[in-house]
């Protein structure tokens, strides 16, 4: 469908940027950075041009997920070179405050530091920029939507009550902002034992398809619970990138496909 076309005041596009997708979630650890980062990594092993911002400016995970460290370079001093591994253009809040060091930050600063990060770093010509936001219904959120031409929104949640009715705040914030929701994501799933391939539903099951079914979204797919998703994760290189094969990786290619 056509683009809107950007006025001088409400949201603009990035420059070289095709598509601007977000990945959000009402609650932390839902597994919304998990998700991003698979996903980016399914879409450049598809031969797409990806970057993936890392704006969870309260617990910046990407660097490790992609497994990438150090200060981005800034050669002119007005604008920041992106780092770039598995074939993701990539940049977080992580790499410019170290791993270490929490974040407290105000309103007005995230704001500024968000609108830094979409417009003076040097993405290049992107199909598509995953990012990927903080838990919750906050600055970032409204900054990203009010300033910037958001195409979509996937909503990650387990299948867990308490999780779901944050996912519910999180789609009905992004409905008042008018950005479209492309659909949600049910992660951790079904718990796949790695010893037995015995499956149990940890977090019970099928509580995302009930509640996109409820609030007329699409259910773009279901993440299991594997050991192999959480220590790839943990090792700079994401499932889709070190097992392409696994059933858990094809789960992630699945929803990448349709993007
Ligand atoms: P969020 O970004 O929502 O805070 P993360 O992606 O950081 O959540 O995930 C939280 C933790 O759970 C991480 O250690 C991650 O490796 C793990 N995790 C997420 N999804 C899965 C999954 N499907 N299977 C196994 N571990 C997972």
């Amino acid at each position: 469908k056509p683009k809107p076309k950007p006025s001088q005041t409400g949201p603009q596009p990035v420059a070289g940027v095709d598509r601007i997708i977000a990945v959000a979630s009402g609650k932390g650890g839902v597994g919304k950075s998990t998700i991003s980062a698979n996903l980016a990594c399914a879409l450049a092993a598809e031969g797409r041009r990806v970057g993936l911002l890392d704006a969870d400016v309260y617990g910046p995970s990407q660097p490790r997920m992609l497994g990438v460290s150090g200060r981005p370079a800034s050669p002119d001093g007005k604008t920041i070179l992106p780092l770039r591994n598995h074939g993701v253009t990539m940049m977080s809040m992580g790499l410019m405050v170290n791993e270490a060091q929490a974040v407290v930050w105000r309103g007005p600063m995230l704001m500024g530091a968000l609108q830094q990060m979409m417009n003076q770093v040097q993405w290049g010509a992107l199909d598509v920029l995953i990012v990927d936001l903080p838990p919750g219904t906050g600055d970032v959120q409204m900054t990203l939507s009010q300033k910037f031409v958001v195409d979509g929104v996937i909503v990650v949640s387990t299948p867990q009550d308490v999780a779901l009715i944050d996912a519910r705040k999180g789609i009905d914030m992004f409905r008042q902002l008018k950005v479209p929701i492309v659909g949600m994501i049910e992660n951790m799933s079904t718990h796949i034992c790695s010893n037995c391939g015995h499956e149990e539903h940890v977090f019970g099951h099928g509580g995302v398809a009930a509640e996109a079914r409820a609030l007329d979204v699409p259910l773009l797919g279901e993440i299991p619970l594997h050991l192999d998703i959480r220590v790839t994760s943990d090792s700079g290189a994401p499932i889709v990138v070190t097992r392409p094969d696994s059933s858990q990786a094809e789960a992630f290619r699945r929803i990448a496909r349709d993007l």
